[in-house]
């Protein structure tokens, strides 16, 4: 079967941010026909799990990120066609109402050019270095991040592993901040209003059906945080979701895809019976286990591609 991931999905060629990646929403309507139209079947995560479905023809709908697009935009047409989706979202955005760096970072990218971007980038990294803040130079991490992915060129690589993960917590914050502010300069408070959903829309989702992940508290790759660190950021996004989740049974979709066997025993001691990644494959449940569900990407599905017919 197929698990498909989606991020933004929204009118983005006529939005104030005509350059940020994702799904223009005239194209998720055209792949949700073709799903259609081609005789897949919608499957919920609870019967991936419970009842092991996972047919050559079936395929679940999984939206990361608690972005407002999903209840905004996916919502409405999930339960015209009576399907069910999986929604995960950090729990900071629900409690704490930021916009996380992740977010930030895109829209810096959105609004910029990674050459002038990466070069920006360099300028800061020498500022801060030799202060209270040690890090290699600038040519050592280039060479360690920029290395190009399925979706992204190396510079863009480079800028979003080294404010991601690969500087100290509390510098990649001011400077991801100090871009934002920069490049992208708009009120937070009203930002996060506009970019995320809120509890109250996701307890009608969930009132009708829709099922909901845990994508940790604060979008960190989980592999990377000290074994306490992680309990800590799974126990606070639980917590968020109380009477949305069930502690004793729940996804875990890893922030990034970014998971070990640790993870995974950590999230199992909390309640976890399944998790999501990003590693691009056909579900084969029995094969995979539950615990790391391969997905495949909006864009490798038509209208955009075809490129899952030649995964295996
Ligand atoms: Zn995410």
């Amino acid at each position: 079967m197929y698990v498909i991931m989606y991020h933004y999905v929204r009118e983005i060629k006529r939005s104030i941010y005509p350059n940020i990646k994702g799904l223009e929403l005239e194209y998720f309507k055209q792949q949700i026909e073709f799903l259609k139209q081609n005789d897949f079947k919608f499957v919920s995560l609870k019967q991936l799990i419970e009842e092991k479905c996972d047919s050559e023809n079936s395929v679940l709908l999984t939206f990361d990120d608690g972005y407002i697009d999903h209840y905004a935009n996916v919502f409405p047409i999930l339960q015209q066609n009576g399907i069910t989706g999986v929604f995960s979202m950090p729990g900071k955005i629900i409690r704490e109402k930021k916009v996380l760096d992740v977010n930030k970072i895109h829209y810096v990218l959105a609004n910029t050019n990674e050459i002038e971007l990466r070069n920006k980038l360099f300028r800061m990294l020498d500022y801060y270095r030799g202060t209270e803040f040690r890090y290699p130079s600038n040519q050592e991490l280039y060479n360690k991040l920029a290395i190009e992915s399925r979706f992204d060129c190396k510079d863009v690589i480079f800028i979003k592993r080294i404010l991601q993960v690969e500087l100290p917590e509390r510098l990649r914050n001011i400077i991801t901040d100090e871009l934002f502010k920069e490049y992208v300069s708009v009120d937070e408070s009203d930002f996060v209003d506009g970019l995320y959903m809120n509890m109250e829309q996701i307890k009608e989702m969930s009132y009708h059906g829709m099922e909901f992940g845990i994508h940790g508290y604060d979008h960190y790759w989980m592999d990377n945080l000290a074994e306490t660190k992680l309990i800590e950021d799974l126990e606070s996004a639980l917590d968020v979701f109380e009477g949305v989740i069930d502690p004793q049974n729940w996804c875990c979709c890893y922030p990034y895809g970014a998971y070990n066997d640790r993870v995974i025993q950590t999230a199992k001691q909390l309640g976890a019976t399944s998790g999501l990644t990003t590693n691009v494959a056909i579900c084969q449940i029995q094969k995979h286990g539950v615990y790391e569900i391969p997905r495949l990407d909006t864009n490798d599905f038509p209208p955009q591609s075809e490129y899952y017919l030649h995964t295996n």
